[in-house]
């Protein structure tokens, strides 16, 4: 769908990600996993288009988006803090982007009522943003980047602000909605256990560097590094 061929950004005289290649297939869940500093935001910023790789291709189902604005790849991106209009109703914030796009009405909002209840919220169309718990706050981001039907949704650590159970309630709402959608998530956290339970796959950044990329039960059972092993893998 998506993929990154020998990526490097470099910041100033730092190099943050260096010769990262991944290709995100259709409809997979992807998690970038790694400690803080890593280059796991980079990568995902790289993706998204807020970021320009120094060197490296990306490129969408076969054609270099590397320097199109994050608007022409239609994408989806829920990152860190919910970045919602407070003062806006929850419609009105999941349907932000297809006013953008000059969605009538009638089917925007037949859009945003089917989005609603695809994320648990239906029937929350005319409440305040200001109103609502955390994990309701993270379910309309999350609706608001769904609602256009993009086939990538970019999310960089979107639980990182929960509570321990919160956190645990949405990361099976996350693998729920995965399911029923089919569209293809690229996940980031540091959290080893949240990479283990949710991917199809996994990706692990150390210090800029992609190290390995496989299946959960590949990556615990056949690390391809030390450091792999050190962080995810069976340390015998
Ligand atoms: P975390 O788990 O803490 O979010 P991360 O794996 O997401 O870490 P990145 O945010 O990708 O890490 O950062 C990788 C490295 O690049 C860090 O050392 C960071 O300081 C550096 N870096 C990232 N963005 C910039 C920037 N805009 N300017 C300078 N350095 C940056
Ligand atoms: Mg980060």
């Amino acid at each position: 769908l998506i993929r990154m061929e020998g990526v490097n950004k470099v910041f100033g005289n730092f190099t943050a990600l260096s010769d990262v290649s991944i290709d995100v297939r259709e409809g997979e869940f992807l998690t970038l996993l790694g400690p803080s500093g890593s280059g796991k935001s980079t990568t995902l910023m790289c993706l998204a288009g807020f970021e320009t790789p120094t060197r490296g291709r990306i490129l969408y189902r076969g054609e270099d988006v590397t320097r199109l604005s994050p608007e022409k790849r239609g994408l989806g991106v829920v990152f860190q803090g919910y970045a919602l209009f407070p003062h806006m109703t929850v419609a009105e914030n999941v349907g932000y982007p297809l006013v953008v796009r000059k969605v009538p009405k009638a089917e925007r909002d037949a859009n945003i009522r089917a989005m609603l209840s695809t994320v648990g919220l239906g029937g929350y169309e005319d409440r305040r943003i200001q109103g609502l718990s955390g994990g309701q706050q993270q379910r309309v981001a999350l609706a608001r980047a769904l609602i256009f039907g993009p086939k990538l949704l970019l999310l960089d650590e979107p639980f990182s602000a929960l509570d321990r159970s919160l956190r645990g309630e949405m990361q099976s709402e996350l693998a729920r909605i995965h399911k029923e959608l089919g569209t293809a998530f690229v996940f980031v956290t540091h959290d080893q256990d949240e990479a283990l339970s949710l991917s199809d796959r996994i990706a692990v950044f150390n210090k800029g560097k992609m190290e390995q990329v496989a299946s959960p039960s590949d990556i615990y059972e056949a690390p391809a590094s030390t450091f792999v092993a050190g962080f995810v893998g069976k340390t015998n």
